[in-house]
């Protein structure tokens, strides 16, 4: 399975990134990550992206969501081509949220592009990929996400504060890609980022020996929350970046 980072800036786009959006892809099939703010332009760079087989968004927080909008405006008006729906898994509401963002009514709303789908208990299967969720502790409903294909796992831990969910989610998993949008601070909020040494320690409890750091917020020096997150850390470990590759 391979994974690009087409997206990495935590909580808005940055001058070097769009918001979270990662490109999964195996034996032909691809799925997306999130579709934060930006992204949608990024991820031509990597793949047509009237290629894609299916969506998962973590939360509707915009940084996540928001490019849906425009991948609409794609499929529905391209001249040169009628696109068939895809499915869209998100929390409760999705669907709703996204014609209203757009300023759409209801219905059809987006409805006649995507097959808009709750995020499932059980696993999910699109193509050759196996996917399965687990709420996390963020303000709204979150869902870290855990994709399986050609026996290798890689969990999106979406955002989140610390919570036991995310280690039993990512057991056993190849690579942890977890947000790190805090430092270190004694006033960081409760139930709503990691700092790099959290994501690391979830991570390592999890038994996952590499891990890459996303979702990066501006404020904070990227190195600092790497270097906290090696304090605690004994496997791999990587910052994101535009167009990263890996194999997993
Ligand atoms: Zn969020």
């Amino acid at each position: 399975m391979k994974l690009t980072v087409v997206g990495w800036a935590g909580s808005f786009p940055g001058p070097d990134s769009p918001a979270s959006c990662y490109l999964l892809e195996h034996d032909g099939a691809r799925i997306l990550l999130d579709l934060g703010n930006g992204s949608l332009g990024a991820l031509q760079k990597y793949t047509d992206m009237y290629a894609i087989d299916g969506v998962f968004l973590s939360h509707l927080h915009v940084d996540h969501c928001i490019d849906l909008c425009s991948y609409y405006v794609a499929r529905k008006y391209d001249p040169d081509a009628a696109h068939g729906r895809i499915p869209v898994f998100g929390p409760k509401g999705t669907a709703d949220r996204m014609a209203a963002a757009y300023g759409l009514p209801l219905r059809p709303g987006m409805h006649d592009e995507f097959n808009f789908m709750r995020h499932e208990p059980d696993a999910t299967v699109i193509g050759p990929f196996s996917i399965e969720t687990a709420r996390v502790a963020h303000p709204v409903e979150t869902y870290a996400i855990k994709v399986t294909a050609g026996g290798r796992s890689v969990v999106y831990s979406g955002d989140t504060g610390p919570t036991e969910a995310l280690v039993e989610l990512a057991t056993g998993a190849d690579l942890a890609l977890f947000e790190a949008s805090f430092v270190d601070r004694p006033d960081n909020p409760a139930d709503l980022h990691l700092t790099g040494a959290q994501a690391a320690e979830h991570a390592k409890r999890a038994g996952v020996d590499r891990l890459l750091l996303t979702h990066l917020v501006a404020w904070n020096d990227s190195r600092q929350v790497l270097a906290e997150a090696a304090d605690v850390y004994d496997g791999e470990l990587l910052l994101a970046a535009n167009g990263l590759q890996l194999e997993v």
